[in-house]
């Protein structure tokens, strides 16, 4: 072909078009007529006639990208949270609207199919809904950039309870199929696993070269990742593993057919399933396997496919950063030199050169036991050249660490990419430090405290590789789709300007002084309430009542998280309404919200869960207290029940052990949404703060330098107990088996780890935290305060838009440049 064809496009942005698009897809697509269509049928039929709309843009923006060659930013990440597409897609193609009309003329229910998507939960929380805003802002900020990750069978298991226990299904999102995705099998790409080393010789010249035992194929899903009405549409690559031709048929030729379909199951493994841990990585063979295939993939087909023939590499840092979610895909960077070294035959020095200039690694935790190490014995079995290369980088960084401090064995040890005890193991995070043009933490006191703890000895070798980005979230998700009611109010009086623009929400501040806006803002928090009542009756039976206060905790159940304090407030208040030493017409009438879901194998946060959903039955079922306190509990949080809570809430909890959250985003969406916060001075609650001021958050807790004194000194959680007898009550409460019927040994692996060990010093924090809730009491009996400080929240939150995150990246790590796909 020698004359370049435009995209064919659908012009007409009509109820009648898109009608007679919606009707072919129904007709043509999935063979049916209106009449005789399942919702799913017109589910997918108003999917694909949307994605027809955006199609054009995305050819184009990738003619464009093709054309240009600018810099782009490829984002490894092995977890993307989307939450629906649907929605996202027809906000950003503007076809909301038109959608709903034309859907609606055909007696449809246009609500009922939006709730038929099954949300892509190829996340555990945080880390992975993070990646969704990024590639998100990256399309609407115009920056050449592809997302790379994994298309899981099977994403974040679904949490259902059985007698206030969490069990877990098998979240099947592909059983009814996704619109959504493009699979190219004719562009799959091989990956090898296992196998030897040995040395050969290219043209005289002696080279090292991996022998692999096995391989898999790596097929790309596409899927489109619109900006938000700007004409350009990005992609999110994701790879599903499958069996290798030659493998299955030198196996069944054998005449072992049953090893054939096993070696193709083993091969399909690979992407079937997302490890539901976050922050406590297991070291298992198949993660491992995981993260080297799509990281394999995702290299290879960056180095193939997006640079053009014949591209140099040695301009590589010209043309991309790869940037490091977390150390799942730090394995990219001894697969980038065996590329180099051994595919291409470059020096090693010259190989090290440019791979230390395309990798940039974002850490996202302080826990030490989130910071991942592989075996040295699993890594060599399954990628025995990447070890041999990671040692020979760990050889050489040493060097360096010996000529800047000779005689010091001690930090030599340290600093190891290699460490020895309990086992020789890789310490990811140090190879990603070694290798990243640079490293940065997710907001400003966890960068400061990778700087001053995590990597200090790092960052004393090389200060300036330390950066901070704080974290963001997408307006567009989190506050026009999620939001309705509030975006329309803010549009009405500052203009719509803030969707890509979120710092113009500065331009409601005087409003916070207006009785009138007050009165609105209200209103549509009042509204958002019963959308609220109306899900939660229909997704699970609960009720709550929508008049009184509606505290919310959404957010993974960790111990660090500190789930206990909140539960711990609301037995006691139940505790001393019921012993009659507190008047319940004293108390504010709550909603107290949780939302989370416990990693599977970890004992106390299933626990956890347990407890509170058997304090919840047993205060909601105490006639004293109805309307006045109750606890409601939806099981699987998941993105599209974030949607729908927290533009309802008055009160976010970021009740997390000061030091332990390295940013949360939660508590962004809720300040974007016109909650107030009650917190710790912990990750980027702190910015919050700074942002809103002392008088519109309420601040309780430890800071991080006293939690470690607390803990240099011995902490006691006894203490604690002896000297507070409202704690004292309330754990004693659990002790005594009152919510689990009389038996004390339900909850007694809680009450005994809390009074021995209590890691996360949630005794410690008790009292200040309850201190704080009466503060948060009387703020909130004063209705037009209240408001007002909910609007200042409101107007604040522009700092926390992940657009403002990307241009943070672009000027301090990426130094690539926004490119318009449209004039
Ligand atoms: C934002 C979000 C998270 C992260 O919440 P944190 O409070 O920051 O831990 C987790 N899960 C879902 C579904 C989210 O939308």
């Amino acid at each position: 072909m020698t004359q370049q064809t435009a995209p064919i496009a659908i012009r007409e942005r009509t109820v009648d078009a898109f009608t007679r698009e919606f009707l072919r897809e129904l007709n043509f697509g999935q063979g049916v007529d209106v009449e005789r269509s399942s919702v799913n049928d017109r589910y997918l039929a108003l999917a694909r006639t949307v994605r027809h709309y955006l199609m054009t843009r995305w050819i184009e923006t990738l003619r464009h990208q093709w054309e240009h060659q600018a810099k782009s930013v490829a984002y490894l990440s092995a977890e993307y949270l989307l939450g629906r597409q649907l929605d996202n897609a027809l906000l950003a193609s503007d076809l909301t609207d038109i959608a709903r009309t034309s859907v609606e003329s055909l007696g449809i229910d246009f609500d009922e199919l939006r709730d038929a998507e099954i949300e892509p939960g190829l996340g555990n929380g945080g880390l992975g809904r993070l990646a969704a805003c990024f590639v998100d802002s990256l399309a609407t900020m115009n920056i050449p950039a592809v997302g790379y990750g994994i298309r899981y069978e099977y994403g974040i298991f679904e949490q259902t309870f059985v007698d206030g226990w969490q069990v877990e299904k098998a979240d099947d999102w592909l059983r009814l199929g996704s619109p959504w995705e493009f699979p190219h099998p004719e562009a799959a790409v091989e990956v090898g696993f296992g196998g030897t080393t040995e040395d050969h010789e290219v043209d005289g010249e002696k080279r090292r070269r991996w022998v692999p035992a096995w391989n898999v194929l790596g097929v790309p899903y596409n899927y489109m990742v619109p900006g938000y009405e700007n004409g350009r549409v990005n992609t999110l690559r994701l790879w599903s593993a499958r069996a290798t031709h030659a493998f299955d048929l030198q196996i069944f030729n054998s005449g072992d057919y049953e090893e054939a379909v096993r070696a193709q199951t083993f091969a399909e493994n690979i992407s079937k399933v997302l490890y539901p841990e976050d922050s406590t990585p297991q070291g298992k063979e198949l993660r491992l396997q995981q993260q080297y295939f799509f990281v394999a993939c995702s290299l290879r087909d960056f180095l193939d496919r997006v640079l053009l023939r014949g591209f140099d590499l040695h301009n590589l840092p010209e043309r991309v950063t790869f940037q490091l979610n977390d150390t799942h895909p730090v394995i990219a960077v001894p697969e980038l030199m065996r590329i180099l070294v051994d595919e291409r035959g470059w020096k090693w020095d010259e190989a090290w050169a440019v791979t230390q200039r395309v990798f940039a690694y974002t850490c996202h935790t302080l826990l030490p036991e989130a910071l991942e190490v592989w075996s040295v014995e699993l890594l060599g079995r399954l990628l025995p050249r990447h070890l041999e290369i990671i040692y020979r980088i760990n050889e050489e960084f040493l060097e360096v660490v010996r000529t800047r401090w000779p005689d010091d064995e001690l930090r030599l040890r340290r600093m190891s990419i290699i460490a020895e005890h309990p086992e020789r193991a890789v310490r990811m995070a140090f190879l990603a430090t070694v290798a990243g043009v640079k490293v940065n933490g997710v907001a400003e006191l966890h960068s400061q405290l990778l700087r001053d703890k995590v990597l200090a000895d790092f960052a004393e070798l090389w200060p300036d590789k330390f950066t901070n980005v704080t974290n963001g979230i997408t307006p567009r998700r989190f506050l026009k789709l999620a939001n309705p009611g509030l975006s329309d109010l803010i549009t009405e009086a500052i203009g719509d300007g803030w969707v890509t623009d979120l710092d113009r929400l500065e331009g409601l501040l005087p409003l916070a002084d207006d009785a009138e806006f007050r009165r609105r803002f209200r209103e549509v928090k009042a509204a958002n309430k019963l959308r609220l009542v109306d899900m939660l009756a229909h997704r699970d039976g609960s009720t709550i009542d929508p008049d009184t206060m509606l505290d919310v905790m959404v957010k993974r159940l960790h111990e660090y998280k500190r789930q206990m304090l909140k539960l711990l407030h609301v037995i006691s208040l139940y505790e001393q309404v019921t012993r009659g030493r507190l008047d319940i017409a004293d108390v504010t009438p709550r909603t107290f919200a949780f939302g989370a879901k416990a990693a599977p194998g970890y004992r106390m946060a299933k626990q956890i869960i347990g407890l509170i959903n058997a304090v919840g039955r047993t205060i909601n079922d105490e006639p004293a207290l109805e309307g006045r306190l109750r606890i409601v509990f939806p099981a699987n949080y998941n993105v599209t029940l974030a949607e729908c809570l927290i533009p309802a809430a008055d009160l976010s909890e970021q009740i997390s052990l000061a030091g332990k959250e390295a940013s949360g985003t939660g508590n962004m969406k809720f300040m974007l949404n016109g909650a107030l916060t009650i917190g710790t001075d912990d990750g980027a609650n702190v910015e919050i703060r700074q942002l809103v001021g002392d008088d519109n958050f309420f601040l309780f807790g430890l800071d991080e330098p006293a939690v470690e004194k607390v803990v240099a000194a011995g902490y006691r959680p006894t203490s604690f107990y002896e000297s507070i007898p409202n704690l004292r009550h309330a754990l004693d409460l659990v002790a005594r088996g009152t919510f689990s019927g009389g038996d004390r040994s339900v909850f007694e692996p809680i009450v005994s780890n809390l009074l021995s060990e209590d890691r996360f010093l949630v005794l410690a924090d008790f009292q200040a935290y309850v201190d704080a809730q009466a503060r948060v009491d009387v703020a909130y009996a004063d209705t037009e305060g209240w408001t007002r400080s909910a609007v200042i929240n409101v107007a604040r939150a522009g700092f926390f838009s992940s657009d403002r995150s990307m241009r943070d990246y672009l000027d301090r790590i990426w130094h690539a440049r926004q490119v318009a796909t449209r004039p």
